[in-house]
């Protein structure tokens, strides 16, 4: 499905009582400052969707043992990778934290303890996506962690207390990648292919169109094609956040859906009524 006909199935009016939820594929960090097919679904999704009043971010890319959530009213831009050009670490994205959202979040957790945290930021995992779809940053942002000692299955129950921040206008967004193998990542073939990784990609399509989140759940920790395409688990686990979300009377939309280097899957997520 391509993201002009996602955004047709969206009726904003309906939407307003309660917020979709996104899984995001970030790919590539130069995603946040490039025009590219990704980076135009992004701008396009930030237009479509009914605007939320703060943004709880799930990302790959921020793990700790114990969870966390970003409590700052000014979260720094972290730029968490080396190699890139200049102009991706002069990338700042101002948008204010939210101390309200990040005490909403540990009040409604009963799962675990939510820590709030003072250190982190916005890593690229968040803000890469955020720079295209709400370029001017008015949109508070906090971020949850990931436990990393903790369970696939963990993951799925912790999200699916957030539940009731839909109802607020908060906007949950996972943003990870589906397959995601950089050790296997074919830098000099951008077209290049694996059967692996494809067939990963479409193995977890059919978990997620057939609403089995259990089998899902326990795909990452399966022997064989699993292990390469989610080799380590962080950039697999937003997605459990995102899906755990969805209920009974919701749709999954999905777009970006395609393999780049071979190793890493775009496929995206709106899930919504
Ligand atoms: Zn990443």
């Amino acid at each position: 499905m391509k993201i002009d006909d996602v955004h047709k199935m969206m009726d904003p009016v309906k939407s307003t009582a309660k917020m979709p939820v996104l899984f995001i594929g970030h790919g590539n960090p130069m995603n946040a400052i490039e025009d590219n097919e990704f980076s135009r679904s992004w701008r396009e999704l930030g237009k479509s969707i009914p605007k939320a009043e703060v943004i709880l971010c799930i990302s790959a890319h921020w793990e700790t043992a114990g969870t966390f959530v970003t409590d700052m009213g000014k979260p720094p831009t972290i730029h968490d990778f080396g190699g890139f050009p200049r102009e991706l670490f002069e990338v700042q994205y101002p948008a204010p934290g939210s101390p309200v959202t990040a005490a909403e979040v540990k009040k409604l957790t009963e799962l675990t303890t939510v820590f709030p945290d003072e250190k982190w930021g916005l890593d690229h995992g968040c803000w890469s996506v955020l720079n295209q779809m709400y370029p001017d940053a008015s949109i508070p942002v906090v971020e949850l962690s990931l436990d990393y000692r903790q369970s696939p299955q963990f993951h799925y129950d912790l999200a699916r207390e957030l539940a009731p921040l839909r109802k607020k206008g908060v906007l949950i967004m996972g943003s990870g990648n589906m397959v995601h193998n950089l050790r296997k990542i074919n830098w000099h073939n951008p077209e290049g292919r694996y059967d692996w990784a494809e067939s990963a990609n479409e193995k977890m399509k059919n978990f997620i169109m057939n609403g089995d989140h259990k089998s899902l759940i326990g795909y990452s920790q399966t022997e064989g094609e699993a292990q390469l395409a989610i080799p380590t688990p962080e950039h697999f686990l937003p997605l459990l956040y995102a899906l755990a979300l969805k209920e009974e009377n919701e749709t999954v939309s999905f777009f970006n859906d395609k393999l780049v280097m071979g190793s890493l899957s775009m496929t995206s997520l709106l899930i919504a009524s």
